[in-house]
């Protein structure tokens, strides 16, 4: 339920200061204090898991339903011409504060963000071969 050591525990329990601008039953929504763009947010589970293959299947359900919410109004109320969401699972893949959270990015024509791959054709065989190990139960 919750990590005692856990920034985003705190912020859910109203313990650390935090902006929220969505509350549900499950999930709360708040700016993030390094935005990338303008109206960056994150959306967090109450309940704390540390990461994708932690978090409760209803919670990310809840946290996906949210995030779609938020990324409307984003739009809406911000003028954002499109919307990233983004989940870091795991130190190598940028993760920094264990407890789960989705990145609600509004992105508007010209911003600096950038994909941060280069997209390019990939080796059949290799991919065939991953496919071989991820298809099936
Ligand atoms: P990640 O690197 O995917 O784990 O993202 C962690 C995010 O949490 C970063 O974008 C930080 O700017 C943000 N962050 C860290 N501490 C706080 C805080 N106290 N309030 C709001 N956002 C925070
Ligand atoms: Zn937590």
């Amino acid at each position: 339920m919750r990590d005692p050591d856990c920034i985003f525990c705190k912020i859910v329990a109203g313990e650390l200061p935090s902006t929220i601008v969505d509350e549900g039953e499950r999930t709360i929504t708040f700016m993030d204090i390094a935005p990338a763009t303008h109206g960056h947010a994150l959306v967090v589970p109450r309940d704390h898991s540390s990461d994708l293959l932690e978090i409760d299947a209803e919670d990310l359900a809840a946290v996906g339903v949210a995030s779609q919410r938020l990324a409307a109004r984003m739009k809406q109320r911000l003028g954002a011409d499109g919307v990233n969401l983004m989940n870091s699972c795991g130190a190598i893949a940028f993760q920094t504060v264990f407890h789960f959270h989705m990145h609600v990015i509004p992105r508007y024509e010209g911003d600096s963000l950038r994909l941060p791959w280069v997209p390019a054709a990939g080796d059949p065989d290799e991919i065939a071969a991953a496919a071989q190990e991820l298809g099936g139960g």
